[in-house]
């Protein structure tokens, strides 16, 4: 059975960091003062891009959405506030590289799911909003009916695939890709 989640984070951090974390899909992991950490590419982690990127920028220029970046170091990140704002899991990056920074391999390639910030999310705060729903290839996002209002997100994980349409999408910024709860 799929599990709902919205999450309510603790105290967000400044805005334009925050903007930045939220756009590039970054987990502010460790609170408010610790470094975000920047989404990779599919098929990747923060361990082989910084181990075996070469910056070439290969993945960069062969993604056909444009949601790769060349981040802090020239070494590639996904930014959901740039290009389509949607990864398909084409495989171009991966095709692209001539290092051992991609592992085509790994499934699913991403693990990491859509959360919804209660304290930016424009239904919770009473606005006509379901852009999320719409963008959401997969159904993972449904809208439940409540008295006095409209209806509320709620994101189920079990069919999220990390795709970033919806956070590419939200008119405020409401959604992040976060590491899939264990
Ligand atoms: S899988 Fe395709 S859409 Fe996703 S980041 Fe790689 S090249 Fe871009
Ligand atoms: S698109 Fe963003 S603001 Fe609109 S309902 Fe979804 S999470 Fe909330
Ligand atoms: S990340 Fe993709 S699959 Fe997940 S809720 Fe957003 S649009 Fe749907």
């Amino acid at each position: 059975m799929s599990r709902s989640r919205t999450s309510t984070p603790a105290q967000p951090a400044g805005p334009d960091r925050a903007r930045r974390a939220f756009l590039r899909g970054a987990f502010l992991a460790g609170g408010a003062d610790a470094t975000p950490e920047p989404l990779r590419p599919p098929w990747t982690d923060d361990g082989r891009v910084l181990d075996a990127c070469t910056r070439c920028g290969d993945c960069l220029r062969a993604c056909p959405e444009g949601i790769l970046i060349a981040g802090d170091g020239g070494f590639p990140e996904v930014d959901f506030g740039a290009g389509s704002g949607t990864c398909t899991f084409c495989g171009a990056c991966a095709g692209a590289c001539r290092a051992e920074v991609f592992e085509p391999a790994r499934n699913p390639a991403w693990t990491v799911t859509a959360v919804i910030s209660e304290q930016r999310c424009l239904a919770v705060a009473g606005v006509h909003c379901e852009t999320c729903r719409d963008a959401c290839g997969e159904a993972a996002v449904r809208f439940r009916p409540r008295l006095g209002g409209p209806p509320r997100p709620e994101l189920e994980p079990d069919r999220c695939t990390g795709c970033g349409a919806c956070a590419g999408t939200c008119p405020a910024d409401a959604i992040t890709l976060q590491p899939e709860a264990a």
